[in-house]
């Protein structure tokens, strides 16, 4: 994974660039749904190996889930704006398994399960892996995935979020 934080900070950063508007609840489930395919890892105490469908990067991180967590959430809370929090979540979700995609670490992300259990990663691996666990978080190693990921994740999110603010600021008057 790249870190909670980064995962979060995508999600708002999508849930903004859909709508200024959406209110509280969407952001929320946006930041949520970028962070929710790691509980995946809890696959690790059944011991299911990582490479399994249903390990870590598999499933959960797969476009199949997140159209269907997407579809379930705009269901559940969505109601007369149904489609714009499907795309929301749905791509908050996705995102995920595109920032693993991008990491330096572990093992490919499983796109097409449960079509094809083949892992991918994309042909750049620029983000440093994020270690499990908030222990290792605070170590050198913690502060060269801080480093990756404000490069390559915070700064150009703050950038569109800037962008957006300005934008919508003009087109008030
Ligand atoms: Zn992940």
């Amino acid at each position: 994974m790249a870190s909670l934080f980064g995962h979060g900070l995508v999600g708002y950063t999508i849930a903004k660039v859909a709508n200024s508007g959406t209110g509280k609840l969407l952001l929320f489930l946006a930041m949520g749904s970028a962070i929710l395919p790691d509980m995946d890892v809890l696959a690790f105490n059944f011991g299911i190996p990582y490479l399994h469908p249903l390990g870590h990067r598999g499933f959960t991180h797969s476009i199949v889930f997140s159209i269907l967590w997407g579809g379930m959430l705009a269901l559940l809370f969505g109601k007369q704006r149904k489609t714009i929090f499907f795309a929301v979540i749905s791509l908050s979700t996705l995102s995920h398994g595109v920032l693993d995609a991008l990491t330096t670490g572990g093992e490919g992300v499983g796109f097409l399960i449960p079509f094809s259990d083949e892992r991918f990663f994309f042909p750049f691996k620029v983000i440093r892996v994020s270690p499990i666990g908030i222990g290792k978080f605070f170590s050198e190693w913690g502060l060269q995935v801080i480093f990756s990921e404000l490069k390559y994740i915070a700064i150009p999110c703050l950038l569109v979020l800037l962008f957006l603010h300005f934008k919508r600021k003009n087109n008030e008057h």
